[in-house]
């Protein structure tokens, strides 16, 4: 049975980039089938006329925007009991210390159980904020093999859509058991005629690294190996604060994506987390190899570590695109914050109108066609995967295709959502999640959580 959403406001994004008021979607399996005004719709999918008995699920978007459903491509599940957790000692003062007396100590208590549960939670919040597919990054140093599939568990739980990797470094044996993980991980993957899974079309995977300052030569190498031996890319931040730069220089005689080229990290496939630090050569370096970059404001400034000049590499025609680094699973929120902190930097109002809405509309759905075999996602049209959501918006002023960026950037931005949809599935309708049993989950991720505090601090 189809699903006919109806009586809407449809904004297709992509290519045809349409406003349709009264619009409707019609969805198939997992694939949206067609778009168009109600009345057709509705006339061509209800085949007995006579009784006009509809063979499809019918959900009222009266009131409601209708749009491709929202990307993130850099989260951090893990990250999720850290929140509320107090951190014994002196508060960090600088990134590497925020590292040292924060993540690097979470990830190293994380169990089984708590990866499980630490992924649920965010997962249920991309849901309610309308992000259907997540481009993630894991790390968690005592349990890393099987974590991936603690991971796939809970995203096939919630059902969105993710490609995963871990963040392998040299932190500890040498990034041994991280590169034994990612291959087993790509493997289980892996359909017989040997191309990365794509039978659910809602998982996939990439080789990830920390950074290319707890990285030497050796395990770089072998990452890079393992990327083109299972033909997937490398996911790793780079240049977040300048001691990963500083790095590099002592180490290496090079720049961090200088190092990267060399080694073989760069290419459409592969994404580069943060770039804050980055000079022009790099810059021109990411748009010559085509290598993605991805922006994380909100999580630039919580570790106050500086702004990536994202409006000059989108001007050189590099692929920016748009994450949130773990700090929420909201992406219409980081978008207006890439907004206001580029128009901030720069000292100019006239500046991040369009790119700000461009990275996570368009270049995210671009970097995940690259670097996942998803298919096409990001717009509303006949062929796309069915990834929708249904936002609350009655517009109070005009709405149209030339002026839907300021709808979003002050109206949509606030609005709620109100139905997702991940693959043809309904996650949540009426704001109700479906067949989620949230409080049952908190529950237990407040119980794991307070275990992992008192071994955190002990
Ligand atoms: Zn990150």
């Amino acid at each position: 049975m189809g699903i006919l959403i109806e009586k809407g406001t449809v904004v297709t994004l992509g290519k045809e980039n349409r406003i349709i008021e009264n619009g409707a979607v019609y969805i198939e399996n997992s694939v949206i089938k067609d778009v168009g005004p109600t009345s057709e719709l509705k006339k061509k999918y209800t085949p007995n006329s006579e009784l006009r008995t509809p063979n499809y699920q019918s959900i009222d978007a009266r009131g409601k925007v209708i749009m491709p459903g929202l990307i993130n491509t850099h989260h951090h599940l893990y990250s999720t009991l850290a929140r509320g957790m107090a951190i014994p000692g002196e508060p960090a003062k600088n990134f590497v210390e925020i590292l040292e007396k924060l993540w690097w100590p979470l990830d190293k208590t994380l169990n089984k159980e708590d990866i499980y549960y630490s992924a649920l939670i965010p997962l249920i919040e991309c849901v309610r904020n309308g992000t259907t597919t997540i481009i993630d990054h894991h790390e968690s140093q005592t349990y890393q093999v099987g974590s991936l599939d603690e991971l796939e568990k809970a995203a096939g739980e919630i059902g969105i859509r993710s490609c995963l990797c871990l963040g392998i470094s040299d932190r500890y044996d040498k990034g041994k058991e991280g590169l034994e993980e990612s291959e087993r991980f790509l493997k289980k993957l892996r359909t017989p005629n040997s191309e990365l899974r794509t039978t659910n079309n809602l998982v996939s995977a990439m080789v990830g690294l920390h950074a290319s300052f707890t990285v030497n030569d050796d395990t770089l190498e072998k990452a890079v190996g393992l990327a083109k031996k299972y033909d997937v890319g490398i996911h790793i931040h780079c240049a977040e604060d300048k001691a990963d730069e500083e790095d590099s220089v002592k180490k290496y005689g090079k720049r961090v994506v200088e190092r990267f080229k060399d080694k073989g990290v760069l290419g459409p496939k592969s994404i580069l987390v943060h770039g804050v630090h980055l000079d022009e050569r790099e810059m021109d370096i990411l748009k010559e190899t085509k290598t993605n970059l991805v922006h994380n404001p909100e999580s630039n400034m919580n570790n106050a570590v500086g702004w990536a000049d994202v409006l000059k590499m989108l001007e050189k025609g590099v692929m920016v695109g748009l994450g949130t680094d773990g700090m929420s699973s909201d992406m219409l929120s980081q978008m207006r914050c890439a907004y206001l902190i580029a128009r901030n930097e720069k000292k100019d109002p006239r500046v991040a109108f369009m790119e700000a809405p461009r990275m996570l509309l368009e270049n995210n759905p671009k970097i995940v066609s690259q670097v996942t075999p998803f298919g096409k996602l990001g717009e509303i049209s006949a062929g796309s995967l069915a990834d929708v959501i249904l936002i609350d918006y009655l517009p109070p002023t005009p709405l149209n295709e030339n002026n839907f960026l300021g709808h979003l950037i002050f109206g949509l931005v606030d609005a709620t959502v109100d139905t997702t949809i991940v693959n043809g599935k309904v996650l949540m309708e009426n704001k109700r999640l479906v067949g989620i049993d949230e409080e049952k989950i908190t529950a237990k991720s407040q119980e794991l959580a307070q275990k992992l505090w008192e071994r955190f601090n002990k």
